[in-house]
């Protein structure tokens, strides 16, 4: 079983340009610079009970991205904010993933952005099963991918683009493998992150995690697992980690909006001490508790 992202569209709702659309409405230029160049930012929040977690992280975090690419949303963050929670009313679903997209906008063929006047601003809200419930339960089996991440003066990993191929030949080589999910190491050989997710591991009861210097996404999931172990008491720290550490931890797990926290079982063929291990049961039921709140 693969480590698949299925949208069940039947679910979708879409707002676009100011607006809730019907889906056949909801469509893009082919000149535009998004799919064109991957030239965009975009967010993925989770609701629950019909709330947005976390969205003023993900609001800042977009606007950052975007300001970094010298895009600008054509709103304000306030109005953005009520964009999402009108799309999640116009959804039927209890629970599910918004998707918020700033591209760049219709432009002539040449990347050049300064030809491109009116940036595009979408919302989907839909389900998204990144994972299947027998694969979360047994544990994820990772390889450690041949790509490396990209450096960051190259691109700075803080920027949630619309370039993800990077990350999509990673994914390949971990489908091409059999594995649930890969890990990318940076230019230096050392834990940068998932395809989609940020890395943990437990060593002697303390979490260990990279720091987004290393070329890890300053992951919303991560900060509040960070969080969660700070009230549980669990020591933390932010540090380099190469392969050996993962392949020698006590336990190691994944955290992203879309993956929420998945224990990891297996990487490069070496299984883990313990999966789920006591931390990560621990910390994930503090994660439960606080969604369901
Ligand atoms: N790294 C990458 C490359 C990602 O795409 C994601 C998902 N947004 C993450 C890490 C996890 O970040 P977050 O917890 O903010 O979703």
């Amino acid at each position: 079983m693969t480590f698949m992202e299925s949208f069940m569209h039947e679910h979708a709702v879409c707002w676009l340009n100011g607006r809730i659309v019907p889906l056949d409405e909801a469509r893009l230029s082919v000149f535009d610079h998004g799919l064109l160049y991957g030239d965009g930012v975009f967010e993925g929040i989770r609701f629950y009970h019909r709330r947005p977690f976390r969205l003023e992280a993900h609001l800042e975090r977009l606007f950052d991205s975007a300001r970094a690419i010298c895009l600008d949303i054509p709103t304000t963050h306030a109005a953005l904010a009520a964009a999402v929670l009108e799309t999640i009313a116009a959804s039927t679903l209890e629970d599910g993933y918004l998707r918020v997209v700033a591209t760049r906008g219709v432009g002539p063929l040449g990347i050049d952005p300064s030809r491109c006047a009116n940036p595009g601003l979408f919302i989907i809200a839909d389900q998204l099963r990144m994972i299947d419930s027998e694969t979360r339960e047994r544990g994820a089996r990772l390889i450690i991918a041949a790509t490396r991440r990209l450096p960051p003066d190259g691109l700075d990993p803080r920027i949630k683009s619309l370039n993800y191929l990077n990350h999509i030949l990673a994914r390949i080589e971990a489908n091409q493998a059999g594995a649930d999910e890969a890990i990318l190491l940076n230019a230096a050989g050392r834990v940068a992150e998932g395809t989609a997710d940020n890395v943990f591991i437990v060593r002697r009861g303390k979490l260990l995690t990279t720091p987004p210097v290393e070329g890890a996404l300053a992951g919303i999931t991560r900060e509040v697992v960070l969080d969660l172990a700070r009230e549980a008491g669990i020591a933390a720290e932010e540090i380099a980690l190469a392969p050996y550490d993962l392949y020698t931890a006590d336990e190691c797990f994944l955290t992203g909006t879309g993956a929420e926290l998945i224990p990891v079982a297996e990487i490069d063929g070496r299984s883990l001490r313990a999966c789920p291990g006591p931390v990560f049961r621990d910390l994930a039921s503090r994660f439960q508790r606080l969604v369901a709140a």
